[in-house]
């Protein structure tokens, strides 16, 4: 071979366009590929000296959101906030004793955003796309401890049983906490009105959210009282802190109008998206609706989930990994019966989840109303095929209880 029709054998680069090209038995290597080739064997001794599981899967930022975008409709800036967070946070991990003496703080997430618009879905593909357990917990159920309900350690109990017990792999999980904003402080001034509950289940996360150790009850509860506990770190442990925060935008207008105030003296044209005024949100509104300044220290990524219009909720439907209409078509598979839906019933299926308020949880219901009734008689018949076009999917919602829903709603 002469000397010109070199290349490197891993990136196909001829030897004129590298600076170094080295010879092996019978390939070559260029200096660019020995160098990402480095980087692969620090990151992975890296991971070992950690201790981190070799099954966690670590993407790069852009890889994150990539997965992200293929099970989650819009919610772009969020999925690119979040993505940036995951991949710190799991960097924070694979710091080893840096000579530096940098530590780099925890990224616990909050996300804001009314319910089925994806905030417990964002939460499980992370989880599912790093390899790693994550507990869905509801902080409604949630008291201090002493009170008739749920201890704050139980998020971890139920972190230990997704890991299957591996308190390794617990450590490096991911917890849900739902509903955090029914754990608010009821009024917005502590000294008139202390409502104790609240706060104290605050306090009680706030201490998990720092990073301690806390001792678990395996199996949870009280009633199992001679149970040994286990000892679980919280320090590597991803929070994500989801809610609704109904009410929430009177705190934004309030603070907006304040500031546009400010402004009127200078030439500054602030223009106010009156629609959707969940997307100017900051840390301060959050504590305005009664979330104390500590918890939202430590829930610095504080990110919004924009309402799902009729467009997201079409695209939910069909598009994402795991749409509903493809897993009902897998349903229907599985008996040997092709299912198809024409685009007039979709729109129905949309227009009907828009008029009813349910949103992108109002989907799936509305299909299963709709199919019921072929799910019930088709399996065992000898029918091949079913065709869901509007008159049909219009006939079955007439059939069923979504008549009288609507006269409630
Ligand atoms: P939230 O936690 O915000 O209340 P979920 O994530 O539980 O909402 O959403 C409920 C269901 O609605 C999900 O299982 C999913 O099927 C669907 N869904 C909601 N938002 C989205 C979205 N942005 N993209 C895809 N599916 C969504």
């Amino acid at each position: 071979m002469s000397d010109e029709s070199l290349q490197c054998s891993f990136c196909g680069k001829q030897k004129a366009d590298t600076n170094l090209l080295i010879a092996g038995l019978d390939a070559h290597i260029c200096e660019i590929c020995i160098e990402q080739a480095h980087g692969i064997i620090s990151e992975e001794s890296n991971l070992e000296k950690t201790g981190i599981s070799s099954d966690m899967i670590l993407k790069k930022p852009k890889e994150i959101k990539k997965f992200l975008d293929s099970h989650v409709i819009g919610q772009d800036q969020t999925k690119k906030v979040i993505s940036v967070a995951v991949y710190n946070h799991y960097k924070r991990l694979l710091q080893v004793n840096d000579k530096d003496d940098i530590e780099i703080q925890k990224s616990n997430i909050i996300m804001v955003g009314e319910t089925g618009t994806g905030k417990t879905l964002i939460a499980k593909t992370i989880a599912k796309m790093l390899n790693v357990p994550i507990a869905i917990v509801d902080a409604t159920v949630m008291t201090e401890a002493g009170y008739v309900g749920e201890d704050v350690e139980s998020m971890l109990t139920r972190l230990l049983q997704a890991a299957d017990y591996d308190k390794e792999k617990a450590e490096y999980g991911i917890v849900f906490v739902d509903e955090i904003d029914k754990i608010a402080r009821k009024s917005d001034n502590p000294s008139i009105t202390r409502d104790v509950s609240g706060e104290g289940v605050q306090q009680a996360l706030l201490k998990l959210l720092e990073g301690s150790v806390v001792n678990v009850p395996p199996k949870g509860g009280r009633k199992h009282p001679d149970q040994k506990f286990v000892e679980v770190n919280t320090e590597k442990i991803l929070f994500i802190a989801g809610g609704a925060f109904d009410g929430i935008e009177r705190h934004i207008t309030k603070r907006l109008n304040m500031a546009s105030i400010g402004y009127k003296s200078s030439n500054d044209e602030i223009k106010i998206d009156d629609g959707n005024l969940i997307q100017y949100l900051i840390p301060r509104d959050l504590k305005n609706f009664g979330l104390i300044p500590e918890i939202i220290g430590r829930l610095p990524v504080v990110t919004y989930m924009n309402p799902l219009d009729e467009e997201s909720l079409r695209a939910i439907l069909t598009d994402p990994k795991n749409a509903i209409i493809k897993q009902y078509k897998k349903l229907f598979e599985m008996d040997g019966i092709e299912l198809n839906f024409d685009n007039s019933a979709l729109d129905l299926i949309v227009k009907k989840a828009v008029e009813y308020n349910l949103g992108a949880r109002g989907l799936r219901s509305l299909c299963e109303e709709i199919l019921t009734d072929a799910m019930f008689s088709l399996p065992g018949s000898n029918q091949t095929s079913l065709l869901i076009d509007k008159s049909y999917a219009q006939n079955a919602l007439n059939r069923t209880m979504f008549k009288k829903l609507k006269a409630v709603s």
